[in-house]
């Protein structure tokens, strides 16, 4: 399953002490960066213009992705390795792509609301990735998502199957993408797109999720329907989040219920899922309250804490940062109660405030407020 970086690196120049020996050329700072990225496929071989042939050779046989990429602007189509995410990951998201009709009488009505939807899943900001024109060659400038004809689309590389139904359209995804990678067929190389049957929303979106997870490169609706885009963004976000990259969300200090001068602080990391389960229970209790998120890469709070990305440090450098002893009144703050061991070198980092032991899960927290 492809080559380590360790591996690359044995074939470059700085391992074979060559002339161009970390050149900078390939714009990574050395030989080794070079061999960690393309081990990544997050750099093209031919960035190195001194890559030996050998290194080339293996690059074909174990590195280069089974599927071709396409980009429109920043977008990337396809590009895939693997036939499942824990093989290792996937590479490019499903492109969620919507036709726009020129010829439409309410053409004018149709693009403004796509291009004004908005989602936010997990502080994440998702539209709709592409439009694709038809009726027109003209597309209008300044659009907020990216654009392309229809008979651009017919012609950038794409392999596309207009759904006729359910099973044949499942068979052909899964087959083509298993010739790909499994046989690596070149014939079979090309990124595919489905171009949705319009039929009502609840087998569309069913027949839409299916395709997403089996293995569509881009889907293409006749027609807007958030509900179904939504649909679709949150089960893609689950799918093409690397699993080695945690969902973080921005240090700082979170407001809820109208917080005053003397409401309860909690404190926790900016570990995503620990931020969306505290913040849950925060916003539903009748107390107004504030939440000092910490930066610790994202971690949750007991690996932080033995990773050392959650000190006492970093939390007295967060609370001046953030200015608290000057925005607010209160100098209780209550930690996560599995931060207990903590608490003491808290308290000689941050002398200012008093730090209280919180519950072990979020869900407790409402009954902790009532006692507290
Ligand atoms: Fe090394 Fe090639 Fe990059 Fe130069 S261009 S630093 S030789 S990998």
């Amino acid at each position: 399953m492809g080559l380590t970086g360790l591996q690359i690196f044995k074939y470059t120049p700085a391992a074979q002490k060559l002339e161009h020996t970390n050149c900078k050329e390939c714009g990574c700072p050395t030989c080794m960066a070079f061999s960690l990225k393309l081990a990544k496929q997050q750099i093209e071989i031919d960035k190195c213009p001194y890559a030996s042939e050998e290194l080339k050779e293996k690059y074909n046989q174990e590195i280069k992705p089974a599927q071709k990429t396409i980009s429109i602007g920043d977008l990337k189509i396809g590009g895939e390795n693997v036939l499942y995410r824990h093989e290792k990951t996937f590479v490019n998201k499903t492109i969620i792509a919507i036709f726009v009709d020129y010829s439409d009488k309410n053409y004018e009505k149709n693009l403004q609301e796509i291009c004004n939807f908005e989602t936010n899943i997990l502080n994440e900001k998702q539209k709709v990735d592409l439009l694709i024109f038809k009726n027109t060659d003209n597309i209008p400038e300044g659009l907020p998502i990216y654009a392309i004809t229809e008979s651009e689309l017919k012609n950038i590389g794409l392999n596309i199957i207009y759904e006729k139904d359910f099973d044949s359209t499942k068979e052909e995804l899964i087959n083509t993408r298993q010739k790909a990678i499994l046989e690596k067929d070149e014939h079979f190389s090309a990124p595919v797109c489905v171009v949705m049957k319009n039929t009502n929303i609840e087998d569309q979106c069913a027949r839409a999720t299916y395709y997403l997870c089996k293995y569509a490169n881009m889907i293409l609706f006749e027609q807007f329907n958030k509900d179904i885009i939504s649909t679709l963004m949150s089960l893609r976000q689950n799918i093409y989040t690397d699993p080695q990259k945690t969902l973080q969300v921005e240090p700082g200090l979170y407001k809820f219920n109208n917080p005053d001068e003397n409401s309860i602080i909690f404190l926790t990391t900016n570990f995503a899922l620990t931020y969306f389960a505290v913040a849950n229970e925060l916003s539903s209790i009748d107390k107004s309250s504030y939440l000092i998120i910490v930066p610790a890469q994202g971690m949750s709070v007991l690996t932080a804490w033995s990773a050392e990305t959650f000190t006492p440090e970093i939390v007295a450098k967060t609370l001046k940062d953030l200015d608290i002893a000057n925005k607010i009144n209160t100098r209780k703050i209550i930690i996560p109660g599995l931060l207990a061991d903590m608490k003491e070198e808290l308290q000689i980092a941050c002398p200012d405030f008093e730090f209280i032991e919180g519950t072990h899960e979020a869900s407790d927290i409402p009954e902790f407020v009532e006692t507290f």
